[in-house]
């Protein structure tokens, strides 16, 4: 009989306390668990205000319009009917720039791509082993251009699609708490939602914000994390996709979570993680996903030519070395990871870009 090995590992090693509230110089720590992952919230607010219930309030919704595992979702509605269904404001914010990342990647970001996460195991239903005939069978319902929206409703052309936006919708909770923070006056934030980010201002030390990337090694425990390089940044969104942090082993053949639309199958190629800089979380979260599909070379000319792209790729080389490759806008924002035992408040302050 053949055995799956699913390995989960954790994306960003905080120690995370469901929905606890914590101060310090003036700033507020939010912690929970929502859309299956875990949020934390850092914000300087001149009210010294808490506003843990209005925030859960926006993940409720996003549950209510994106999520899988709720079966009265949007998403899942739409999923179960024959021919498409109602959507909401969430729901159509995020097709939209779905639809839009989808024609600027040549379809390697296809939040249609369900059935096929379904099949090799990532999705709601248990790995069904797919074979090439299947993969085939399948591919015959995946592509973005059997979805469409009519003014508020969502048409399906074959009653198969299914749509998942789980590479898409961390992001944009991520700019909803964003957003939300900016309309009540806060200037100075870090929102985290599953490992991708928006930030502002400063932070409660009053420097840009640091943000870890992760080197991407096998082993999830918080313990074995390492990090590859340190960004000091501000006022940016960033998102990170790795074929590291979710996958299986089957065969001795490691999976990834990320599938090529073209092909049905997981990626496999020599990129282990992919890290983007741009406006938005939701579109960063896209790109992240879209370059993971295309591999280093496409997706590293593709960032170099969009002046609102910055990326940093982690990759194995022919000896199974860890390389790196980024762009230049990206080096702006990088420093070193800190020298053995040199704690990193030691290192020089960085240049404001
Ligand atoms: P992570 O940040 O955990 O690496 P991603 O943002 O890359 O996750 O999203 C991965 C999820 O997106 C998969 O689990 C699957 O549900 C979905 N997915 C997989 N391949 C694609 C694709 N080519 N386009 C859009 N969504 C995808
Ligand atoms: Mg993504």
């Amino acid at each position: 009989m053949k055995r799956y090995l699913f390995l989960t590992a954790i994306a960003v090693a905080l120690v995370y306390y469901s929905c606890e509230t914590r101060h310090r110089n003036d700033y507020i720590s939010l912690q929970g668990e929502a859309l299956g992952t875990f949020y934390s919230i850092t914000y300087n607010c001149p009210k010294n205000k808490d506003y843990h219930s209005e925030i859960r309030t926006l993940y409720r919704q996003m549950e209510r319009s994106m999520s899988i595992y709720d079966p009265e979702s949007v998403i899942s509605v739409i999923n179960e009917s024959e021919t498409g269904g109602e959507t909401d404001s969430l729901f159509r914010k995020v097709f939209k720039k779905s639809l839009e990342i989808s024609r600027l990647t040549g379809n390697a970001f296809d939040i249609t791509v369900a059935p096929l996460v379904n099949a090799w195991g990532f999705g709601t239903t248990s790995p069904m082993d797919p074979g090439p005939a299947e993969i085939d069978s399948i591919l015959e319902f995946v592509g973005i251009e059997k979805v469409r929206l009519e003014g508020e409703i969502l048409v399906k052309d074959d009653p198969r699609v299914r749509l998942d936006m789980n590479a898409i919708a961390k992001g944009y909770m991520t700019d909803l708490v964003a957003g939300f923070l900016e309309s009540m006056g806060v200037e100075n934030y870090m929102v985290e939602v599953g490992g991708e980010l928006r930030l502002s201002g400063r932070n409660p030390d009053g420097n840009l914000w640091r943000i870890g990337v992760d080197k991407p090694v096998d082993d999830p425990a918080p313990a074995g994390r390492e990090l590859q390089v340190i960004i000091h940044i501000t006022d940016r969104a960033i998102a990170t996709s790795g074929s590291y942090r979710r996958f299986f082993i089957k065969d001795g053949r490691r999976y990834s979570h990320t599938i090529d639309p073209h092909t049905g199958y997981p990626v496999d190629h020599n990129l282990l993680s992919v890290t983007v800089i741009t406006g938005t979380a939701m579109e960063a979260d896209a790109w992240a996903t879209a370059f993971m599909v295309m591999g280093l070379a496409e997706s590293l000319e593709m960032a170099e030519k969009n002046e609102n792209l910055e990326a940093y790729f982690i990759y194995e080389s022919d000896s199974g070395k860890l390389e790196v490759e980024y762009t230049e806008g990206f080096s702006g924002w990088m420093r070193e990871t800190p020298p053995e035992g040199k704690p990193e408040e030691e290192l020089p302050e960085p240049v404001e870009k």
